[in-house]
């Protein structure tokens, strides 16, 4: 089979059995993961094995997420198409690139410049246009292009970063880990006026948010 007929068939196997049949079911979620290539995302070596039910390596110590972690945490924000969104730890893009397909403009921020820079290629690939790829310390949000009416972030944090509460327009929506290297729980935050309501999704395992709001490196460890 020719290489793109085979993926695109890999990824209608990773939709149907990793994705809708755990619960995921918003029609939009859905179709952007069928048609975003998830396998431009990954590295050379990785690629035959991209649609796969887990994360894998990208490079600094950091990986893509699992497609249904991916698909859970857009699912949360509740998109309809004509959003601000921003996205915490781009990593390989590809979260950003689902979040490209729902939303009007997405900003996505990563502190490795050099994984930043192989999103922004990756982006530009496969022919998506309204993602920003930016570089620095995200853990406090983006101020600049805020407000959002939904935040992903992709690493786990010690506990809600304020600024992210706040960086929030009025019904937006926050989906982030928080916790540490023992457990972390999946949360979304919801903006309602001065309010922020939180519901805990699922326990999950994410590599460490860095930074102002993030983990400091010593105590990002095994307690023994
Ligand atoms: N959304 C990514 C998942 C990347 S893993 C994808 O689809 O591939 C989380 C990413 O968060 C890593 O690339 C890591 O370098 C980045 N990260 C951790 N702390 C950060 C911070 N304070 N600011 C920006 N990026 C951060």
């Amino acid at each position: 089979m020719e290489a793109a007929v085979e993926y695109e068939s890999q990824r209608l196997s990773m939709v149907a059995e990793q994705i809708a049949r755990r619960g995921v079911n918003d029609r939009g979620v859905l179709e952007a993961m069928r048609q975003v290539p998830r396998h431009c995302f990954v590295p050379p070596e990785y690629q035959d094995i991209a649609y796969s039910d887990g994360p894998l390596p990208i490079g600094e110590g950091q990986t893509i997420s699992q497609p249904y972690i991916v698909a859970l945490m857009t699912e949360q924000l509740h998109l309809r198409g004509g959003e601000t969104v921003l996205d915490i730890g781009t990593g390989s893009g590809y979260q950003a690139a689902i979040l490209a397909r729902l939303a009007r403009q997405v900003h996505t921020i990563e502190r490795y410049p050099l994984l930043a820079e192989r999103a922004r290629a990756a982006l530009a690939a496969v022919g998506i246009h309204n993602v920003q790829v930016h570089v620095g310390d995200g853990s406090g949000g983006l101020p600049e292009f805020a407000p959002y009416q939904g935040i992903v972030l992709a690493a786990a944090a010690p506990r809600v970063p304020q600024p992210l509460l706040e960086q929030l327009s009025e019904g937006g929506r926050l989906v982030l880990p928080v916790g540490g290297w023992a457990g972390q729980t999946l949360e979304t935050w919801q903006r309602c006026g001065e309010v922020y309501d939180c519901e805990q999704v699922l326990p999950v395992a994410f590599v460490p948010l860095r930074g102002e709001y993030g983990w400091k490196g010593h105590e990002w460890q095994r307690d023994e």
